[in-house]
């Protein structure tokens, strides 16, 4: 039987503290309930600090969409790996946003992945094609998954086909090592989730777009429950 699939909830630059302190109470007593799915919640930094404290005890983890390349030092408006120890257990890294909307290249990349080793902080590496793939190799043993997410997909209402996404996993295993989780992103919603989740290599999902509404977040995490029963 597959592990229990991850879910990476990417909410991007949304929400104040005031609407993700409405959105963590509308979700959290029925996500408190889920046991099945390893749910992480990745609100902006202005976020965390409260997402944190309001999951507290309970089985939901929280993640970072990102992280400084340096430790801390004179790096204005960074944020280290050292200042995200305690706050979270995983951390986005190398989203295709920040590889275009701010140059961030394959070396800070791994430098980041690094980092936040250094404080067992889980990476969830975003990748779009072989290359990206190719180069996260020398950093394979501090990965705790790789996001397929394929450029053309996120934020258009168009996936990739679940076929495709199956083949990425598994070149992402094959390259990286078989303890490396491979999930898939890129407009994946309530009705196409299982589609994805389903796939022999494909251990789980990466939304933006569906988890940034609590119902259509909770509806998603349905639709991977009730396939995995049937499955
Ligand atoms: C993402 O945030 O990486 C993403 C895939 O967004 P969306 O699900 O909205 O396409």
């Amino acid at each position: 039987m597959k592990k229990k699939p991850l879910v990476v909830a990417n909410w991007k630059a949304t929400k104040t503290i005031k609407e993700t302190i409405e959105w963590v109470k509308m979700a959290k007593p029925k996500l408190g309930e889920i046991t099945g799915i390893e749910i992480v919640i990745c609100p902006p930094f202005t976020s965390l600090p409260f997402v944190t404290a309001l999951f507290k005890d309970t089985r939901v983890k929280v993640g970072a969409q990102s992280v400084s390349r340096f430790s801390d030092g004179p790096y204005t408006g960074e944020i280290s790996s050292a200042m995200l120890d305690g706050l979270v257990d995983y951390c986005i890294v190398g989203h295709s946003e920040r590889r275009r909307n701010f140059a961030e290249t394959n070396e800070e990349i791994n430098a980041k992945i690094k980092n936040l080793s250094e404080f067992k902080i889980k990476s969830v590496v975003c990748i779009s094609n072989l290359n990206e793939i190719r180069s996260l190799e020398s950093v394979r043993d501090k990965i705790t998954a790789v996001a397929y997410e394929p450029l053309f997909a996120i934020g258009t209402d168009k996936p990739d086909t679940p076929e495709n996404a199956e083949k990425m996993a598994m070149l992402i295993k094959k390259s990286l090592g078989e303890q490396v989780k491979a999930i898939y992103g890129g407009s994946v919603d309530p009705s196409n989730v299982a589609k994805f989740t389903r796939q022999p290599s494909i251990s789980g999902v990466l939304p933006g777009r569906a988890s940034w509404n609590p119902g259509i977040f909770l509806d998603l995490l349905e639709a991977i429950r009730l396939n995995d029963q049937t499955a």
